[in-house]
């Protein structure tokens, strides 16, 4: 029956946005792990690559010039300066992905969230914002993690204020205090989501076999 609603519905464009620190990627990371059909939208980043990050995993690394001409050449979904750096989603794996039937994960700010919000079909993206317990524990998750320099880490910060006052513009939001009860969280917003009955377009011909199975036990 999965295979049956997977197949036969387009696949959802999932956003997830929140300051930076507040547990997206590790949702992300969780989200996939739980179903690996899940795709995620590897963003083009002109900001250097951090310890463990790989090409092509975690961002696609460019030079400005490279990414000016990917916009140029509108290869880019949405794309947007955050930090001073520029980033974008390349469109092509995202269509093909979801023209499969594949969801595609998002991990993008709240300017790219707007922009595939207006550019794709309305009732193909769900967004997904996420909150942290309190400013104190963000700048301790973002120090934490031991990524960032603290000119880096400050900037990242003043940036959360902006960040945060989208918030009521998503579908979903929810709160990342205890990691655990998040991802069950995301994960029931996914699974409801695929529920949704306008996009369980493929159970026409199931429910025609069932009226079949009555007509014929007349
Ligand atoms: P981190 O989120 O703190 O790990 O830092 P990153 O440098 O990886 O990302 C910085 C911000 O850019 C985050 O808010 C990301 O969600 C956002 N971002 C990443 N990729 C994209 C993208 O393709 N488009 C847009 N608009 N934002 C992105
Ligand atoms: P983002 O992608 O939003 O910048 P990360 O997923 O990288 O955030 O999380 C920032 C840091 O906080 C990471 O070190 C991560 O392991 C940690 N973290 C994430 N969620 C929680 C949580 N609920 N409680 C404590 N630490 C968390």
């Amino acid at each position: 029956m999965a295979e049956l609603s997977k197949q036969s519905r387009r696949g959802i464009l999932i956003i997830l946005s929140s300051p930076s620190g507040a547990g997206k990627s590790t949702l992300a990371k969780r989200l996939m792990a739980w179903d690996p059909s899940i795709q995620f939208s590897v963003s083009a980043t002109t900001r250097k690559p951090r310890e463990g990050e790989e090409h092509g995993r975690e961002y696609y690394f460019h030079t400005r010039e490279e990414f000016q001409e990917m916009v140029e050449n509108d290869e880019m979904l949405e794309h947007a300066e955050v930090f001073g750096n520029f980033y974008g989603s390349p469109k092509k794996k995202v269509v093909e992905a979801l023209d499969a039937g594949h969801d595609v994960l998002f991990d993008i700010d709240w300017q790219g969230g707007q922009q595939i919000r207006n550019s794709m079909q309305g009732d193909d993206v769900v967004s997904v914002f996420v909150l942290p317990p309190s400013i104190a524990e963000l700048e301790r998750r973002l120090r934490g993690r031991n990524q960032d320099s603290d000119e880096i880490i400050e900037g990242r910060m003043s940036r959360s204020r902006d960040e945060i006052s989208h918030w009521a513009e998503y579908d979903f939001v929810l709160v990342n205090e205890d990691v655990d009860q998040a991802e069950a969280e995301v994960k029931a917003i996914v699974m409801a989501e695929r529920l949704r009955r306008s996009r369980q377009t493929g159970l026409n011909d199931l429910v025609r076999g069932l009226n079949a199975e009555f007509e014929a036990m007349k």
